[in-house]
């Protein structure tokens, strides 16, 4: 980065990009409550200032990288040298008509979901409980019970690399099993328009709140984690299993490196279990993917993205 920082982000200010912080610590941004610091971090609160942010950062050449809430992201304890955009509660409006809802990148998933329910509007409650942003849901095409997100996207709005808005179809996102065109072009969720179907609200709430007794039953929600860490890979699936059985088969249950420990209650899920770097989650992903590969002859990849110090973004296995 050629200007220093409080230059860099007074310019950014001057152009009328708001929320602008600088050595913003990224630890407080990650579910896994790792990272170091990102040279200039801004909270995204409408399109035409990240409109303007994308315009300035292509044009002095700066890695600039999109985030929810960071349930899904391995920050490096470098930080980053570019510029986070963070989308939360600024960016959050929901408008809700029958049973068609058009929200706003960062809202809160669980939010919306309760939402949806005390609407009536039944086919996202497979999302109750997931920690993240709708931005960051669409991207990953999250979901649970072998349900996703794209299933009820009809239309997108997302800015292009040339900060230009552009709506997509749901054919144009190319959704498939934790995949979307997000994953593999550079675009920026903004919008979403979602199509449920209309129910009792009463019949909604139940379902989602056995969904979230489940979650609670089966996941380590109290130490920091980031999810399911490795990708339910069909192929895999077929020959062994899902990567929480394979993992526990292998008696990786309570290994630990560091600060970093595959949970005892689910072994697809590698809790912080107190001063956890980002090396840490390097060691133990590569010794679980080595004895993993030994055992059933496959290499497990990583539905967790990693975020390098230069600005480059990709499931973490790719960076072992
Ligand atoms: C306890 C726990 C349980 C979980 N359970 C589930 C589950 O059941 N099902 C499931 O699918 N996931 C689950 N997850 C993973 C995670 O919560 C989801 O993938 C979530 O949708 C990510 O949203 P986020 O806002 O945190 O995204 P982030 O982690 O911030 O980002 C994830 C990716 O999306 C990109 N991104 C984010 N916002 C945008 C945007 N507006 N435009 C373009 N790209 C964007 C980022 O660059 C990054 O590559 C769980 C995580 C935790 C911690």
């Amino acid at each position: 980065m050629k200007l220093k920082l409080k230059k860099l982000a007074d310019k950014l200010r001057a152009i009328g990009v708001n929320n602008v912080k600088v050595k913003e610590p990224l630890s407080m941004h990650s579910s896994w409550k790792i990272g170091g610091p990102s040279d200039i971090f801004v909270e995204v609160e409408d399109v035409s200032p990240l409109q303007r942010l994308v315009a300035f950062a292509k044009e002095y050449d700066i890695p600039l990288i999109v985030i929810g809430k960071g349930s899904n992201i391995l920050f490096s304890d470098e930080g980053l040298r570019g510029i986070i955009a963070k989308f939360g509660k600024a960016f959050a409006n929901v408008k809700i008509d029958g049973a068609n809802i058009i929200a706003d990148a960062g809202v809160w998933v669980p939010l919306l979901v309760k939402l949806a329910a005390s609407r009536g509007i039944a086919g996202i409650e497979h999302a109750a409980g997931i920690p993240g942003t709708l931005g960051g849901l669409i991207y990953m095409n999250g979901g649970s019970l072998q349900q996703s997100i794209g299933d009820t996207i009809k239309r997108i709005w997302a800015l292009d690399e040339n900060g230009k808005v552009v709506e997509m179809t749901r054919k144009e996102c190319e959704f498939s099993y934790r995949s979307s065109v997000f994953q593999r072009k550079n675009l920026i969720i903004l919008r979403a328009h979602l199509e449920g179907s209309l129910d009792e609200p009463n019949n909604i709430r139940r379902r989602a709140i056995d969904i979230l007794a489940e979650r609670k039953h089966k996941f380590p929600l109290k130490q920091p984690n980031c999810g399911s860490v490795f990708t339910n890979n069909p192929e895999i699936y077929k020959a062994a299993g899902p990567p929480g059985k394979i993992i526990e088969e292998a008696g990786l249950k309570g290994l630990r490196i560091g600060g970093l420990m595959v949970s005892p209650i689910h072994a697809n899920f590698l809790v912080n279990v107190g001063g956890g770097t980002s090396k840490d989650v390097f060691e133990l992903v590569a010794k679980i993917r080595d004895i993993v590969y030994k055992r059933i002859g496959y290499w497990l990849e990583c539905e967790v993205r990693y975020v390098t110090p230069e600005g480059d973004i990709a499931p973490l296995h790719k960076f072992i």
